[in-house]
């Protein structure tokens, strides 16, 4: 028996470490191995969840029944993101909007 449950699949397709915004590290820096990662349902997951294999794993929300990011898995795009895009926050990492000039 795997650790894995039989529903862990990607029911919402991959999701890229960029665009949950805000990661952990198990040595806290922006580069390392990522432990955590912000769900996608930023409505109703409202704190980190695990990375388990690259994948989310189970995780609290403020909502009845089960996340469906559960499962999904996390490409690691960090190398795409500016340097100057990312920030600390004690021991989370977290990529700023990007600025768009409307002119
Ligand atoms: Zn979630």
């Amino acid at each position: 028996m795997t650790a894995r449950e039989k529903t862990d699949v990607d029911l919402l397709g991959p999701v890229r470490l960029s665009e949950c915004g805000s990661w952990a590290t198990t040595d806290g820096t922006p580069f390392g191995p990522v432990s955590d990662v912000r769900c996608p349902d930023t409505t109703h997951c409202l704190n980190l969840a695990p990375c388990e294999d690259g994948r989310i794993g189970a995780h609290d929300r403020n909502h009845t029944g089960r996340c469906r990011w559960i499962g999904s898995t996390v490409l690691d795009d960090r190398h795409t993101i500016a340097r100057g895009r990312l920030f600390i926050i004690g021991d989370v990492i977290g990529v700023r909007p990007e600025v768009v000039s409307y002119e």
